[in-house]
């Protein structure tokens, strides 16, 4: 059985290698679906990431810098293929390991890795077609100059990553930092460690040069502050809450050191009377309870038109009781834990709030009853919710939808933008006029058409508002790396002629 898999022990990985935390801490790893302990992970604090921002920086000086900050794209490229076919080759255990760290159901986590890979792949052809970037010629008004661009890594980067896609969010980061030339300090999530830590011994197997990546886990408060501020690390890209987040910026902010951010949401789906029902239902429950509900991105705000919206709603909840929900190592489970005691707290506590605020629970909002052990919670859909209500405003990352009717198009998009988040949305129509009238009008990042959710390393991700600024995967996200420097020549033999010349007797 999987479950009696072995956890591997591991360290710090800095400057090439495992390495004890100073201290010596450890901090155990449960399993969601069991509630038992499966493992440990080092516990990191300040003289930790001292020695992993040394270790970087020393990675990018050494050899003047020609081994990696300064090497060509190209010969970048080939370690971040040689991780990913690393990766690739140990899919089936990555896997598992995600599935037991985390909770996600073991399909969900085979299909993460499968994205690792693809993102360090193509990271490696962004980092190839980087070389070809270089020197872009500026056109200029004055003949007397010429002006080009080189992009040059931004140095030293710290990247904060949170626990529901722990490998797939730290890639995210780490494959365009290393594509553009920096060297990194990642700091996952203490709730989803195990995979990020594999990491570092795909690196050791493909011979990253010691310091390009090092991976320090730990306590957000204890090895990731420390990272936010660190007058050695050049930037922080984040990933999680918009709490954290904004700690992050002002620690960086003291530095004037820039951040990406990449915070939390509560998109909206809105669903037109025009629809097959059965598919915008499964697009629907898809864009809430995949991965568990712990998605930045979940359309967990359902807003559908009133003439359709009991069949609907109907059809929903035949949908969503139909999800298996299992130990997420079983064969075709779709829905597993939430990721740790505290989590399933706070969700059960939103539901619970909900209720006394005077919404209906329409179907779910309890622990599923087949199911003793494990942080599981039914997936939920609330009715009778009202603008003031918490579920209406506040992100749950769980399990948890609501839902409010419309009468006109115009309402929807009220609706839809009714929020202080602004990462995703989702319409579902069959009129695409009017699909295309509402992606303009949704204030956000990242718009799905008659979708939800399908996420591509080639497209741009980030919002707006309050789930942050900045955009990584395609090419935005390799520039969030990269440093744009001018480079202007003054090519005329005439002198500049600004200053009248000093008589000769002066020279
Ligand atoms: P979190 O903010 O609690 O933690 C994220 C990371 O920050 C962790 O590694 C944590 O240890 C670290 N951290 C905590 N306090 C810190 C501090 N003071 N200084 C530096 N680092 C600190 O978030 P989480 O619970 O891990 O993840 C869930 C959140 O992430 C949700 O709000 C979700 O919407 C968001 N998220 C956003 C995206 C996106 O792409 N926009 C993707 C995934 C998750």
């Amino acid at each position: 059985m999987a479950a009696a898999m072995r956890i591997p022990v591991r360290q710090l990985f800095i400057d090439g290698d495992w390495r004890a935390p100073v201290l010596n801490n450890r901090i155990s790893v449960i399993n969601p679906a069991t509630e038992q302990i499966i493992g440990d992970i080092p516990a990191a604090t300040a003289e930790d990431v001292d020695i992993a921002v040394e270790a970087a920086r020393n990675a990018l000086a050494r050899n003047g810098g020609k081994d990696w900050a300064s090497a060509s794209g190209a010969h970048r490229a080939k370690y971040l293929r040689a991780i990913a076919a690393k990766i690739t080759e140990r899919k089936t255990e990555l896997a598992k390991l995600e599935c037991l760290d985390s909770g996600k159901p073991l399909d969900e986590a085979a299909w993460d890795i499968d994205d690792v890979a693809s993102c360090f792949e193509y990271n490696a052809d962004l980092a190839e077609a980087l070389d070809g970037k270089q020197k872009s010629p500026i056109s200029l008004p004055m003949e007397t100059f010429k002006s080009y661009t080189l992009k040059e890594p931004i140095g030293v980067v710290g990247l904060i990553t949170p626990w529901n896609y722990p490998m797939l969010m730290a890639t995210w980061k780490v494959a365009p930092a290393l594509a553009a030339g920096c060297a990194a300090i990642l700091k996952p999530s203490e709730l989803a460690s195990l995979t990020c830590l594999e990491l570092g011994e795909v690196c050791k197997d493909v011979g990253l040069p010691p310091g390009i990546l090092n991976i320090v886990t730990g306590l957000g408060s204890e090895a990731g502050a420390p990272l936010a501020s660190h007058p050695n690390v050049d930037k922080i890209a984040f990933t999680g809450s918009t709490a954290t987040g904004s700690k992050i910026m002002t620690a960086a902010a003291q530095q004037v050191k820039p951040v990406t951010l990449e915070l939390g949401g509560k998109s909206p789906i809105i669903v037109f009377e025009d629809v097959d029902l059965d598919q915008a239902a499964e697009w629907t429950a898809f864009g809430c309870f995949w991965t568990n509900g712990q998605i930045c991105s979940a359309t967990s705000r359902l807003l559908v038109h009133e003439n359709i919206a009991e069949k609907f709603l109907d059809r929903l909840v035949k949908w969503t009781k139909n999800i298996k929900i299992s130990d997420p190592l079983e064969e075709g489970c779709r829905l597993g834990p939430v990721v740790s005691g505290g989590q399933y707290e706070k969700v059960m506590q939103f539901i619970s709030t909900a209720k006394k605020e005077g919404a209906t629970i329409l179907s779910g909002g309890e622990r599923p009853k087949h199911l003793e052990k494990g942080y599981f919670i039914e997936p939920t859909i609330i009715s009778d919710v009202t603008t003031s209500m918490q579920i209406w405003r506040e992100e749950v990352f769980g399990p948890v939808l609501c839902v409010k009717t419309f009468k006109s198009e115009d309402e929807a998009i009220e609706l839809a933008n009714d929020t202080r988040y602004g990462l995703g949305g989702a319409v579902i129509s069959n009129d695409l006029e009017r699909c295309e009238r509402v992606t303009k009008a949704l204030q956000c990042g990242i718009v799905w058409v008659n979708c939800s959710q399908p996420c591509f390393c080639q497209a741009p991700w980030g919002g707006k508002k309050r789930s942050g600024f900045g955009r990584e995967l395609g090419e935005w996200g390799l520039d969030n790396y990269l440093s744009v420097k001018q480079v202007t020549q003054y090519i005329s033999d005439e002198p500049w002629g600004w200053y009248q010349s000093p008589s000769p007797s002066k020279l």
